[in-house]
């Protein structure tokens, strides 16, 4: 008997109980470590934008000498360095680019007057302006800044923007320095990956084996659940599912209890007190079966009803304890001889009820005449006292008439028998 999982049931109780904590525990650590992780990795982009960006300043400083200073000439702004006209000259901001990848822009005030960025018609983008908030930021208000995000041409850039001044301190421009913001999030995201996906496995595998571990508990205890709620309705044949009698653990010993359990009640209610023969209730349950089994397949069985000769005699010369020893070693013989041939029961006070399985009125009428001449061998034993018993048999055959049909035959069968000098089997029909 194995059972199905139910919904509400002690699975699902268990699964949250155990898997809810792991889930939330996993996307913490999963999601603090992430950030963590990109936050530094953010400050390193950083810093490395700051040291380039010092690194042009001193580059430009050791290939040109003097100071930055601007010349305007109508609408036109030159940044010079000493002597040298830097606008336009791209080259160091070149060769710096295909070494690191970063774009590089040199203003003067608000003008790009070297850069590496382009414009979507591939021409460099030199005469156009830095936006509205770098401009308030950086040359006004003469603070170096970070921007995760500035649109530059179409593009956003993860940027740092240096001022530039002069000798006299006035800032005159400023120094960009940026990789594209796509690309800084792709190599972010490419280094989270194996944290979320080593996260997700861990968490995965986790809930797996849970739920693996739940689903057994659950399904051991479903089990027993139902054998139980099988031996309430009274089927006292059903069978406990040998997994759970497997069990090492409560549950096992639990299921192991439940058997002896199940085998005293079914003592109870199948068995006779005195004889430990199937009482009248458990022998009609099986003659109804043996019938059932006839109609079915056809499988031939007889029927015996069995009573002890002159009995009264017994308990009237002996006393009834005696009466009642003689039934018990009655009763075990009987027990004996119907081993593998069918079964007895106890039907009424000193009457037995025997079952013939597979077996015609010629065959068990056969092994009833051995069952005669054991039960004329044996003596019965009360003290000092032996003596021996007869029994008078009625011997029908299964024929698909109703059970209480082939009991009555076997009945009228036995009373023949008392009738016509007791100690022997009648099988003929009457
Ligand atoms: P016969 O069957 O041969 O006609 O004679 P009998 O003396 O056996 O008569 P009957 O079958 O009518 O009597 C049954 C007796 O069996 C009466 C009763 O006291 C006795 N008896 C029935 N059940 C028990 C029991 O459990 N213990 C004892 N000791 N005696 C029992
Ligand atoms: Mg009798
Ligand atoms: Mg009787």
């Amino acid at each position: 008997m194995k059972a199905k999982l139910r919904r509400n049931g002690f699975f699902w109780v268990l699964l949250k109980m155990n898997m809810l904590p792991v889930v939330i525990l996993t996307l913490v650590i999963t999601t603090f470590s992430a950030a963590r992780f990109a936050t530094s990795m953010s400050v390193e982009a950083q810093n490395g934008l700051v040291n380039l960006s010092q690194t042009i300043v001193t580059l430009y400083d050791t290939v040109y000498k003097g100071d930055y200073h601007v010349e305007n000439e109508g609408d036109t702004v030159t940044l010079m360095k000493g002597e040298q006209v830097l606008n336009g000259d791209c080259t160091i901001v070149d060769s710096i680019k295909e070494k690191t990848g970063v774009d590089i822009t040199i203003f003067c005030e608000d003008t790009r007057v070297i850069t590496t960025i382009q414009k979507s018609d591939n021409v460099r983008a030199i005469g156009t302006k830095a936006n509205n908030t770098v401009i308030e930021d950086v040359l006004k208000g003469g603070h170096p800044q970070f921007y995760s995000s500035t649109m530059v041409e179409g593009v956003k850039y993860f940027s740092y923007y240096e001022p530039l001044y002069t000798n006299d301190g006035t800032c005159i421009g400023m120094i960009f320095v940026g990789k594209p913001s796509a690309e800084v999030e792709k190599l972010v995201f490419d280094s989270l990956n194996p944290i979320i996906v080593f996260g997700m496995l861990t968490m995965l595998i986790v809930c797996f084996v849970t739920s693996q571990f739940s689903g057994k508990l659950v399904t051991a205890i479903r089990t027993t659940e139902e054998f139980l709620a099988m031996i309430a309705k009274g089927e006292l044949h059903t069978e406990l599912d040998a997994d759970v009698l497997k069990r090492k653990d409560e549950l096992g010993d639990m299921g192991r209890d439940l058997i002896k359990m199940q085998k005293s009640l079914r003592e109870l209610v199948e068995q006779d007190i005195l004889t430990g023969l199937y009482n009248r209730r458990s022998g009609e349950i099986l003659l109804k079966m043996a019938s059932e089994n006839y109609q079915r397949e056809g499988t031939p069985f007889c029927v015996a009803i069995g009573d002890i000769d002159h009995f009264k005699n017994v308990n009237d010369t002996y006393g009834h304890e005696c009466g009642d020893i003689a039934l018990i070693e009655i009763s075990r013989w009987i027990e004996e001889h119907m081993k593998d041939r069918g079964f007895v029961a106890r039907w009424g006070g000193e009457e037995l009820l025997l079952v013939y399985d597979n077996m015609k009125l010629d065959e068990a009428a056969d092994c009833m005449k051995e069952l005669m001449e054991e039960i004329r061998s044996q003596r019965i034993m009360y003290g000092d006292v032996t003596f021996g018993i007869t029994m008078t048999f009625g011997l029908a055959e299964g024929n698909g008439m109703a059970v209480e049909h082939i009991i009555r035959e076997a009945d009228t069968r036995l009373y023949m028998g008392k009738n016509s000098g007791r100690n022997k089997i009648v099988y003929e029909a009457v």
